[in-house]
């Protein structure tokens, strides 16, 4: 199935509901930045996460950073999702693998890290993020955002995030989270509620593999609460903003001795953007090209 994400409601607009596919993006990610079995989990997750959070913003340029710091050997993990449906992400160690859990889960806690911090910046799109922290819970990502959404945003949620991953690539990733409006917040037997269905599933990818699509889904766990559907399909996918021209922008901040430097000692400039892995080259002549600008400007 397209990755591609959906919204729904259900209870008279006191739950929010949306879900992501994100199968084919998280393998580009893996192929792009050589990710390791573990690795491709906890990055698909993440970035998955980033997906359904930026999906209720508002303004067209709205985005959600997401960046976990745990005390793991996978070293950080950054997704950056939007609501126009663009997203792109890295991982510090992208090689680290660790051995499967008794379940036969892939231990994501365990290169992740239990201890340490998960970053959430929503940059609304008026040019002010607004960031906050908190500590991770286990590591698995999934409940340290939903830790997070109920903390910081004070909203009760229900997420679930699963990718698969095996020797063939990856063949089902995505989510689905749950949210109790403010007006529905204290109604603590709905959140119950919520909170026992999301955690009676089997988990987001057996769904998937089974051939379920997301209104499947929605209707398996909302179907009897007044469950509504929006009808827009939106894509989702891979898709950094870099380009070579932004390159030589971070290259001139450098200054005309560093460049000068580049010159003589490297012949030229490459460069490589984290998010997406791309390969960035500057020659001589863009480099003296720089130096020029540099001078012109003063
Ligand atoms: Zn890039």
């Amino acid at each position: 199935m397209a990755d591609q994400l959906i919204r729904a409601t259900a209870a008279d607009g006191g739950i929010r509901c949306v879900g992501v596919i994100t199968t084919r993006l998280t393998q580009e990610a893996r192929v792009r930045h050589n990710l390791s079995y573990v690795a491709t989990a906890a990055l698909g997750r993440t970035m998955a996460a980033s997906l359904l959070l930026a999906s209720n913003m508002k303004k067209a340029e709205s985005r959600v950073n997401i960046r976990i710091n745990g005390n793991g050997p996978l070293g950080g993990i950054l997704a950056d999702g939007r609501l126009d449906g663009t997203v792109r992400g890295y991982v510090g160690n992208p090689t680290v693998e660790l051995p499967p859990k008794p379940n036969g889960k892939l231990d994501v806690s365990g290169a992740v890290g239990s201890e340490g911090y998960l970053y959430v910046i929503r940059d609304v799109g008026y040019g002010y993020p607004y960031s906050s922290t908190v500590e991770l819970v286990s590591g698995e990502i999934g409940d340290d955002i939903t830790h997070y959404l109920a903390s910081s945003e004070q909203t009760p949620s229900a997420l679930l995030l699963g990718v698969f991953v095996g020797a063939e690539g990856v063949t089902a990733a995505g989510g689905i989270l749950l949210q109790v409006m403010p007006k529905a917040a204290r109604d603590e037997e709905l959140v119950a509620t919520l909170e026992s269905r999301v955690g009676g599933l089997s988990g987001f990818t057996p769904l998937l593999q089974a051939g379920k699509s997301l209104p499947d889904i929605f209707e398996q766990l909302l179907g009897d609460m007044d469950l509504q559907i929006m009808p827009e399909v939106q894509m989702v996918r891979f898709h950094c903003g870099c380009s070579g021209e932004r390159m030589l922008g971070a290259l001139k901040m450098l200054g005309e001795a560093e460049l000068q430097d580049m010159i003589e000692k490297d012949n030229g400039a490459e460069a490589t953007c984290h998010f997406c892995g791309d390969v960035y080259h500057a020659s001589r002549d863009d480099l003296a090209e720089l130096i020029e600008d540099l001078r012109a400007n003063g």
